[in-house]
């Protein structure tokens, strides 16, 4: 058996922990978030050039799971948590630029391959008959509704889901409430960040998790993040292999999970070339690349919520990346793209070319359009994060016509749903939840 890769936090006050335990446990004990010790290499010939995606992530991620008790499990993981189509589809109006559409799977967004992923190697680690696990999501919209899909019915767990009220499109709202058995979802009179601030002190209330044990599904969860970097490395060595130049991204970032992923393909040694970030009116992450001194900040509400983020968790683990300021700012670009160019864009690529695109994919055309003005001759592919249809309240009376909704989000929109009101306080959720497992312990007599 190799070596096993073992894992840190990014504060450096949590003891060495193994994959296994990373993914159980979401966020590290000391607050920070895991990263490997070192990031593996590999080198595109490892792959198998008719391989599919699963097959791409299973090769991709062991070295991650190496000496690990899932390790054998791994291809039938990816072979799970990968089981819709990610296609890499060219823009036909646009000079070598590709659209990769990762919004093919149960909840319309590309957070269904975390969720997925996160879903498959839980059934594998969960003894029979241990205590229920609570997984705590805190949503900006996509993830909830991905990781209730992902974990609907399971034996063993229930999902506790905390949105922004308000603050989510109507379809996502539904989504979230819809699903019933073991998927709860509150809505928190507050932003995203309250609701991600809220888990958090859950998942370090030690009190608490003796009552209830809790873990996270959050894009902090090295568990989701992983899987993230399979559909980068598919696409990415695809391209290699047809044209022998590196794909370059363009990545609707909020969180900044979806990107790093993407950055650490490239580091892995795999033929990714340049990566851009494309932000919403959020600018936290545009500042700092222009020179500013990284300052977090509360959220705003924009579009693309689902990118309203003001203090992007994964920061710290950009950090851990490239320690070095000077360092970090040469390895990626970001721009901030307001609500008024979002909608311009997803007005003018509908009108002129057809192409419907959700409000957080529109930020990274909108990049893809300035670069091609200017002459910028690289492969480009936008990264689609989710489908249109989920963003209808906000696309259709812009392109002035219905957007078919793909059959698994139809399917959601048909069940009845609602939510729970909740205050933005840890203690309220800390209240709510001791509430509902002794409720819990009652009913189970
Ligand atoms: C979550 C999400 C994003 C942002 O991804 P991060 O990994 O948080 O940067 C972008 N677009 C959509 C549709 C999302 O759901």
């Amino acid at each position: 058996m190799s070596e096993p890769l073992l894992y840190r936090s990014t504060r450096g006050n949590s003891p060495a922990a193994r994959i296994d335990e990373v993914i159980a446990a979401g966020l590290a004990p000391d607050g920070g978030l895991y990263v490997p010790e070192a990031l593996p290499r590999l080198d595109a010939s490892a792959f198998d050039p008719h391989g599919s995606l699963a097959d791409t992530a299973a090769t991709l991620l062991a070295p991650f799971f190496a000496g690990n008790p899932l390790a054998d499990a791994l291809p039938a993981i990816c072979r799970d948590a990968l089981d819709f189509p990610v296609p890499l589809r060219v823009l036909p109006h646009h000079q070598d630029a590709s659209v990769l559409e990762l919004f093919h799977g149960p909840s319309a967004a590309f957070k269904d391959v975390g969720a997925r992923f996160l879903a498959a190697c839980f059934r594998r680690l969960r003894p029979a008959g241990a205590a229920p696990l609570t997984i705590l999501v805190a949503t900006s919209g996509d993830t909830g509704a991905a990781v209730a899909a992902a974990f609907h019915r399971q034996p063993g767990v229930n999902v506790v889901i905390l949105y922004p009220d308000g603050l989510v499109s109507p379809r996502q709202a539904h989504q979230l409430g819809c699903f019933g058995d073991n998927v709860k979802a509150l809505r928190v009179a507050g932003r995203f960040d309250d609701c991600q601030q809220m888990v958090k002190a859950a998942l370090r209330d030690v009190k608490l998790q003796v009552q209830l044990p809790l873990s996270s599904a959050n894009s902090i969860s090295l568990g989701r993040l992983l899987p993230q970097m399979s559909y980068y490395a598919h696409a990415a060595l695809g391209w290699w292999r047809r044209h022998r130049t590196p794909l370059n991204f363009i990545v609707p970032t909020g969180n900044l999970g979806n990107a790093l992923a993407c950055l650490w393909v490239r580091e892995i040694g795999l033929p990714v070339g340049e990566i851009r970030l494309a932000c919403n009116a959020n600018a936290t992450l545009s500042d700092y690349f222009d020179g500013d001194p990284y300052t977090p900040r509360a959220a705003v509400a924009t579009l693309a919520n689902a990118m309203d983020v003001g203090a992007p968790s994964n920061f710290e683990r950009l950090r851990w990346t490239f320690p070095h300021d000077y360092e970090l700012r040469m390895q990626l670009h970001a721009d901030s793209v307001d609500d008024e160019t979002i909608r311009e864009t997803i007005v003018r690529h509908a009108s002129i070319h057809g192409e419907l695109f959700c409000p957080h994919t529109a930020t990274a055309v909108h990049l893809l359009d300035g670069m091609q003005g200017s002459g910028h001759a690289l492969p480009w592919a936008v990264v689609a994060t989710a489908h249109p249809a989920k963003f209808d309240s906000v696309v259709e009376p812009l392109v002035g016509r219905r957007i078919d909704v793909p059959p698994a989000l139809a399917a959601m929109l048909q069940r009845p749903a609602g939510a729970e009101p909740l205050a933005a306080s840890d203690a309220a959720l800390r209240a709510w939840l001791v509430r509902q497992s002794e409720q819990e312990r009652v009913a189970a007599g």
